[in-house]
């Protein structure tokens, strides 16, 4: 396996990744099992403050395990505060993790129970680095915020979302995805835990402060199966869809989750 070719099969996927990057073994791995019970309620936490301009949404992206939608970050105008962080953090991009069938997707699980899906909405810390290259690697480096996907009802606010995948089937290919607010795909509750963390997927740099929501967020089944109609290879080969794309929980090897409620 080259180290471009990781991805989520038996061949290529989370059990494999330490072999190129042994971090994937590494103290502060994501994601993680949340035991309720452990986490501890800290009233230092403040209340989560996300202020994102629909005007920075840019693109939406095939990257062949999953698909993110970009936003302008060389400014301040989306930018994420408060919660257990100490900065400011400028919005880069969201995307989401599915599973093959409804009962699992997520990354994140609550007391052991999966969710069908899960959305990450990732930041980077603009006070002290000058891009998200710089700040990817580097302990206080990202805050990316978690909402759970419970299958139910349809969720309006995802349907911009979906309809745009049309145009991006394939590996590589990008469409504009513009004037969207992501908060509008948060849950009514900002209730939260935090705690340090890494990226999900390869480099799996420890540079992020995650923040997850207690309360989830809907997702039917037709939505989900519009996630698994994306397709990862590229375009005039083969039809590979994208069946899922979520590491499991991962040690917490000491870790303390801390609750904001
Ligand atoms: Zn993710």
């Amino acid at each position: 396996m080259a180290k471009a070719d990781w991805g989520y099969d038996v061949k290529n996927g989370p059990e494999q990744w330490a072999k190129l990057y042994p971090i994937a073994n590494g103290n502060n791995q994501s994601p993680i099992d949340i035991k309720t019970s452990e986490a501890k309620h800290d009233t230092a936490l403040k209340p989560i403050s996300v202020s994102y301009n629909p005007a920075t949404a840019k693109e939406i992206i095939n990257v062949g395990h999953s698909f993110h939608v970009t936003f302008e970050d060389n400014d301040n105008r989306s930018v994420l505060k408060g919660g257990p962080l100490s900065e400011s953090y400028r919005l880069s991009q969201f995307h989401f993790h599915w599973g093959s069938a409804d009962n699992h997707g997520s990354e994140h699980t609550v007391d052991g129970e999966q969710f069908s899906g899960e959305l990450h909405i990732v930041h980077w810390n603009s006070e002290k680095y000058s891009s998200f290259a710089e700040a990817a690697s580097k302990a206080d480096g990202l805050a990316i915020i978690g909402a759970l996907l419970k299958v139910g009802q349809a969720n309006p606010t995802l349907q911009k979302v979906l309809t745009a995948l049309s145009a991006i089937k394939t590996k590589g290919k990008r469409a504009p995805f513009t004037n969207f607010d992501p908060s509008t795909l948060l849950p009514s509750s900002l209730h939260y835990w935090t705690y340090p963390g890494s990226l999900t997927h390869p480099p799996l740099h420890e540079s992020v402060t995650w923040i997850i929501f207690k309360e989830t967020i809907s997702v039917s089944s037709e939505q989900l199966a519009q996630f698994r109609s994306l397709l990862s290879n590229v375009e005039g080969e083969k039809p590979v869809p994208i069946q899922h794309n979520n590491r499991p929980p991962q040690p917490l090897k000491g870790r303390i989750v801390r609750a904001s409620f």
